[in-house]
């Protein structure tokens, strides 16, 4: 290792465009709070990039799960299917309105398996009076958060097929998608977050643009996107009067915030750009090597490779992805495992599930490398040379 070489990090905020700019006329105008006209216009520009009807700004895109589970009328005791290949913040938020998530299995692309799904219900539930029934604990199934992970579409026709068939709301979790969009099929077109629903997008420090924190929650549906407004300031009836009929949480996002937003939301198409085009470099000089593949972007979508997938093999790489981490770390060079399978995490080990297979074997062979968008072309010859050499002396 040469020690003057910089650290390279997984995944950092790009903020060279008219943030300060932005940011400097909140607090110039001493707007930095709640209400503030960068709130308005951030959910504007979000909900027309994405060709969303509403949208709603929230605090992060936790926030705007929760909201969203609130809204379509999750109950306490209901089901709802998700994946166990998540980061936890979607599962987290079925516990947070007391219903009990349903773990099920990922596809090639690291997504929630259509197939996996509708074998669970052809084997562990009944239809009856317009209810699907989880036949083991004869909880109602209400919903479905497909998460679009690491920038990759969801196969979203089967499972809006399954949500029409049983009456399941579906909350999209594209809080990693921002961006990507179907290229065929039903949706030929549309955006991540607009296919179910209620959409919710993260603004998170190393998503792929941020305001810190934050989030959104999108839909065509007039009345939740008011409903979730109404609950993330506090839920006042009666404004004036401090008079609410409900309970409200302080979820809103500030005007600071969102004038991060805005800045960043003009540079998206360009980092997606960048993100798509270092991903082929990567792609490119890494093939041949035994041992080594990329997740690829499914056939039907334009991804927004927020995140790369690098699958190990140890018996023909040489050495296991745990090892291969520790290498690149001694070279200064960031990486990370993928997350831990929630269906094993403690809170949720004794939740229902069905059989997951593939996403063992990703969890145990999947890691994400350096994708910042403002990765320099030397950066990304470094990776590639250090993951090279790893090979070989392994
Ligand atoms: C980042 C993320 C979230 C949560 O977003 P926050 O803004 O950090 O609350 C939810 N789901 C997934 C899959 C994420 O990656």
């Amino acid at each position: 290792m040469d020690s003057n070489d910089a650290y390279i990090p997984l995944s950092v905020p790009n903020l060279k465009g008219n943030e300060l700019k932005y940011v400097g006329e909140c607090i110039k105008s001493e707007w930095i709070s709640s209400a503030g006209s960068f709130v308005t216009r951030f959910e504007n520009e979000l909900a027309s990039y994405v060709k969303a009807k509403y949208s709603t700004a929230v605090c992060n895109g936790t926030a705007a799960l929760h909201l969203a589970l609130l809204i379509t009328g999750i109950k306490p005791g209901d089901e709802v299917f998700v994946p166990t290949l998540t980061f936890i913040a979607p599962v987290n938020t079925i516990k947070y309105v007391g219903a009990t998530p349903i773990f099920i299995d990922c596809d090639d692309h690291l997504n929630i398996s259509p197939f996996a799904l509708s074998k669970f219900i052809d084997e562990n539930c009944i239809y009856k009076k317009s209810c699907l029934i989880n036949r083991k604990t004869g909880g109602k199934i209400s919903a479905i958060i497909p998460v679009h992970i690491f920038g990759n579409a969801v196969d979203m026709e089967p499972i809006m097929d399954l949500a029409e068939m049983y009456g399941l709301k579906i909350i999209e979790d594209a809080t990693e998608s921002l961006g990507t969009y179907y290229t065929k099929g039903r949706y030929a077109a549309r955006k991540t977050g607009t296919i179910g629903h209620i959409g919710c997008y993260s603004f998170n420090g190393n998503k792929i643009i941020t305001t810190g924190g934050g989030g959104m929650l999108v839909s065509d549906n007039q009345e939740y996107v008011e409903k979730a407004r109404y609950l993330s300031t506090q839920a006042k009836d009666d404004a004036l009067h401090y008079v609410h009929h409900n309970i409200g949480y302080n979820y809103r996002m500030t005007n600071i915030q969102a004038a991060l937003g805005c800045a960043q939301l003009e540079k998206i198409d360009e980092y997606i750009k960048i993100k798509r085009n270092n991903f082929a470099i990567y792609k490119k000089e890494l093939a041949g090597i035994s041992g080594l593949s990329f997740i690829n972007e499914p056939e039907y979508c334009f991804s927004n490779f927020w995140f790369y997938s690098l699958m190990i093999e140890k018996e023909k790489f040489g050495i296991d992805k745990d090892n291969l981490i520790s290498c690149l770390k001694n070279e200064r060079i960031e990486s990370r495992p993928i997350w831990h399978l929630n269906h094993m995490q403690k809170p949720y080990k004794n939740d229902p599930r069905g059989i997951i297979l593939k996403a063992k074997k990703f969890f145990e062979r999947v890691i994400n490398i350096p994708c910042s968008a403002n990765l320099r072309r030397e950066d990304i010859s470094r990776v590639i040379k250090s993951i090279k050499e790893v090979h070989t002396n392994g």
